[in-house]
């Protein structure tokens, strides 16, 4: 068997994928990636790897000015004819039906395959028109500030609730790092922000794992920690926009959505710092408020979960306490607090949770006996994975970027919500379901702050 955790990122893109010892076999359909100094001149490359001539190119104002002067005589130089369409604005365009509508308007159907040059929402939009157009899509990255490059959803907000689509992965992905180092300050912070979240998405796989039964793949933690490692070690050259370190920031990014192909869900790559940001999101959306950017925000989450891992450390895990908890659990009460926290999008979620059964007390106590039993295994992988809080903090604090909620405008009431509504997004296990498992969630969730 080929231990593919000792690859390189560009390496892992074999067709057939890579036979594994956890059982599976873990493939992602990307067929084309180059990260570095002058990426961009590989664009013929990548072009003739997905089948394509003629590319469909998206941009906006900023992504225009980042990357156009670089990428316009690669492709003249080499007689590659293209459409192109440029969203005529400096603001953030929202990933919503009129940003689509104006690239449908644009679209030039003589092209065969669209060409996202920007991250984030571009690439998303792009995504979706390939998928329609029936086309393959690719991106030229420009800033290096979320893990979403290789992923095979767009998060979208359609008639004002945000949802992802499955919609394709784009089959070429370029990264060139004379390109990213320049993006704006806060878009590399994000970045740095989206990484560090792989330090609690590994621990938390692994006690789901443990807990829950969640497959887990050592192999693919393997290459997230490696990555991490990287980043992580030169975090503090990363506000002189050093090449390498904004070169790593975004191989481990790309990397952890190959992860995330590769193991067919999130968990390699996202845990509780990510549902923060997932609440504060909705009720932004709900409240007519404009989010910061996605790694910011986890950025802060992963602030607040290392907190909370903290506590965790000092829990001596009470099984009479978890059961009476259990036995008092109301189900209308819980509605109501879910209703009071997402609002529009309550009803979707109350009724998932239920048809999945997520506050059934015999699931509960089955998995209560797991923590009880295994606690000292689950402070030992806590251990293993989570640096400490100074050493996270200091990684934060060099780098620059926002660590607590505050410097984003987000109240204690709104970290202490998005705490407890966290388990309610979506069926995954989290540092917060174990502590609803434990029976200790919501007075936890009361006594927390974003200080
Ligand atoms: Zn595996
Ligand atoms: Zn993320």
């Amino acid at each position: 068997m080929t231990d593919f955790s000792l690859f390189q990122t560009e390496e892992l893109l074999r067709p057939e994928g890579f036979e594994c010892d956890c059982g599976m076999r873990h493939s992602a359909p990307i067929k084309f990636i180059r990260i570095g100094s002058g990426a961009v001149k590989s664009i013929p490359d990548a072009l003739r790897a997905i089948g394509a001539t003629k590319p469909f190119i998206v941009c906006d104002q900023n992504t225009r000015d980042a990357a156009w002067s670089a990428v316009k005589p690669v492709l003249d130089d080499n007689g590659i004819s293209y459409g192109f369409f440029c969203f005529e604005t400096h603001e953030r365009l929202e990933p919503n039906e009129a940003t689509m509508g104006a690239i449908t308007f644009a679209y030039d159907k003589s092209c065969d395959c669209v060409m996202a040059l920007g991250s984030g929402v571009i690439n998303d939009n792009c995504k979706i028109i390939a998928h329609v157009a029936g086309v393959p899509s690719m991106v030229v990255g420009t800033a290096p500030s979320m893990d979403g490059y290789a992923s095979n959803s767009s998060c979208m907000i359609i008639r004002g609730v945000k949802v992802s689509l499955y919609d394709g992965m784009p089959e070429a992905i370029i990264a060139d790092t004379d390109i990213m180092k320049e993006a704006p300050m806060r878009m590399l912070q994000a970045g740095l922000g989206d990484m560090l979240a792989k330090y609690i998405a590994i621990c938390e796989w692994r006690i789901a794992a443990l807990v829950n039964g969640d497959h887990y793949c050592e192999k693919i933690a393997t290459l997230m920690r490696r990555s991490l490692k990287k980043v992580a070690s030169a975090a503090d050259k990363l506000s002189a926009r050093n090449p390498e370190v904004v070169g790593n920031i975004v191989d481990g990014l790309i990397l952890s959505g190959i992860a995330m192909c590769f193991n067919g869900n999130s968990r390699p790559a996202s845990g509780l710092e990510h549902y923060f940001s997932h609440v504060w999101e909705m009720q932004a959306l709900e409240r007519g408020q404009v989010s910061d950017l996605h790694g910011i925000q986890v950025g802060v989450g992963c602030y607040l979960t290392f907190k909370l891992y903290e506590s965790i450390r000092r829990i001596k895990p009470d099984r009479e306490k978890a059961l009476a908890f259990m036995s008092r659990f109301d189900e209308s009460e819980w509605e109501a607090q879910t209703r009071r926290i997402f609002g529009g999008a309550a009803e979707s979620l109350i009724e998932t949770a239920k048809a999945e059964r997520r506050n059934d007390p015999a699931a509960h106590a089955e998995r209560l006996n797991k923590i009880v039993d295994h606690w000292d295994e689950i402070l030992k992988i806590i251990d293993e994975e989570l640096p400490s809080f100074e050493d996270l903090l200091g990684i934060m604090q060099v780098s620059g970027m926002p660590i607590r909620p505050a410097e984003l405008g987000i109240s204690d009431d709104d970290v202490r919500d998005a705490l407890r509504g966290s388990r309610d997004i979506r069926n995954k296990y989290l540092s917060s379901t174990l502590l609803w498992d434990l029976g200790l969630l919501y007075e936890m969730a009361d006594g927390f702050d974003g200080q």
